[in-house]
């Protein structure tokens, strides 16, 4: 089988071929092109040496921060290509980075460097594929399989247990049995890297097609960085509006959100508090009361631990606290919601709280989602009405109040927000004139 490869990436293999160093496209990019998707980055591996690869595009801007590790970035049409010195790792001893890398002159050694047989397939610009792991098998069958030993390769690097399953969520694939049982046994060596990289990899697996499947079967891997998801793993709930536990309640809805980080890690987290504010009643109902707040409590520090940033945790502490609110479907609850939350986050939870009902008894549920579709429908038209929700979205500000005879200070705000319930309550419009008038009668009445 011959592969296209298109004329940027032919231009770096044939200018280091021309120079006479063997060069070859490799990871991501060859594993991508087999399985017919268009590649987003470029990593190409080659016999010369990186001070070589510099002298090979002199004239090129070059970007040089991988350096140390054998890497050059070649910039060409706009689209950097990254050129790496055929290499090993040294030995690793924290379990998170090699303590130095070696050059060496095979591709072959440079391949079993890498972690999984369908990143470590070499493809020349001839078309040809240098596959000593069987990873074009591994595409086909759609299997995950560790490059050598799996015990090995996560003991050297505790990152491919998340890559692992990051790769399984978003290409669709199984683990294989040995790989599997060893991520398993491996995963203490996960407290050895780096919060950030745990979460890029939580961010890109959760949006995955099959992040449900990997929830279902790695809980204890996430439970490695995130202890607080235990409880929740193995909690029952008898109550009529679940079918399931809260961990196979918890997989259904994230399932159920759209492939949105924020909106699949609050799914994640929606009921995180409910182990703490389990209760149960005499006919054996359970309860879990103010298990929002205390979710979206437990939440934000479980955010903080892995480094998310302040706007991502706030999004999804206030999506957790709100999504066992009751809205009533009518406007005037549409535009105090929205106005309290903003209406990027008031359709968020909308998508929240039809995921989290699609994550319960269907049946039991119905009317919910089928009035969930509704309000959102009627808020749709709110906005495209260019209806006001909140402070700012008022036709008259601060100043026109003070004109209006207001004494600036705390009075202000309170007349303003007098003025907005009465717009959300449909008794004005919200339109200047009107509310200047409105202002006017307020104070010359008293
Ligand atoms: P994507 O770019 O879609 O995330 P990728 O496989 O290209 O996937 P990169 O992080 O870009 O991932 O890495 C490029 C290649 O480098 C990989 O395909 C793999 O061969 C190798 N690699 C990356 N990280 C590791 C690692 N932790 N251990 C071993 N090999 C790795
Ligand atoms: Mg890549």
């Amino acid at each position: 089988m011959k592969f296209e490869i298109p004329s940027g990436a032919a231009y770096i293999l044939q200018s280091l071929h021309d120079a006479g160093y063997e060069s070859w496209l490799v990871g991501g990019c060859v594993r991508d092109l087999l399985r017919g998707v268009e590649p987003h980055d470029w990593d190409i591996c080659t016999s010369a040496r990186p001070e070589e690869v510099e002298r090979c595009f002199a004239g090129h801007r070059i970007i040089e921060t991988g350096l140390k590790h054998g890497t050059v970035a070649v910039l060409e049409d706009g689209t950097p290509y990254e050129i790496t010195t055929y290499r090993t790792e040294g030995p690793y001893y924290d379990g998170r980075r090699p303590d130095y890398v070696a050059f060496v002159s095979s591709l072959e050694s440079d391949l079993a460097r890498r972690d999984f047989t369908m990143n470590a397939i070499a493809l020349g610009l001839d078309g040809s594929l240098r596959d000593p792991f069987g990873g074009m098998e591994d595409i086909k069958a759609g299997l995950i399989r560790c490059v050598g030993e799996p015990a090995h390769r996560f003991q050297e690097d505790g990152l491919r247990i998340m890559r692992a399953l990051r790769f399984a969520a978003v290409l669709g694939c199984e683990i294989e049995e040995r790989t599997s049982q060893a991520i398993h046994e491996n995963r203490i060596m996960l407290g050895h890297v780096a919060a950030e990289r745990i979460n890029v990899e939580l961010c890109k697996l959760l949006v995955g097609e099959n992040a449900g499947d990997i929830l279902r079967q790695y809980p204890d891997v996430l439970c490695q960085f995130w202890p607080q998801l235990e409880p929740l793993v193995t909690l029952e709930q008898h109550s009529p509006w679940h079918c399931w536990g809260g961990w196979e309640h918890t997989i259904h809805a994230v399932e159920a959100a759209p492939a949105d980080e924020i909106l699949r890690l609050t799914m994640l987290l929606h009921d995180i508090g409910k182990p703490s504010c389990k209760s149960t009643d005499e006919k054996g109902v359970d309860h879990f009361y103010g298990h929002p707040s205390a979710g979206a409590k437990l939440a934000g520090q479980m955010l903080r631990a892995l480094k998310f940033d302040n706007k991502t945790r706030e999004r999804v502490g206030v999506l957790v606290e709100h999504h066992d609110v009751q809205i009533p479907c009518q406007d005037r609850s549409i535009r105090k919601w929205m106005g309290r939350l903003g209406a990027e986050t008031f359709f968020q939870l909308l998508e929240v709280k039809h995921a989290d009902g699609m994550g319960q008894d269907c049946e039991l549920v119905k009317d919910r989602l089928i009035e969930l579709e509704e309000m959102k429908a009627r808020a749709e038209e709110l906005v495209a009405q260019r209806q006001c929700f909140s402070l700012k979205d008022l036709a008259v500000n601060g100043k026109d109040v003070i004109a209006a005879g207001v004494v600036p200070g705390p009075e202000v705000g309170k007349v303003l927000n007098e003025l907005l319930e009465r717009v959300m309550n449909g008794d004005a419009a919200n339109q200047r004139q009107e509310l200047l008038k409105l202002l006017d009668c307020e104070r010359s009445g008293g």
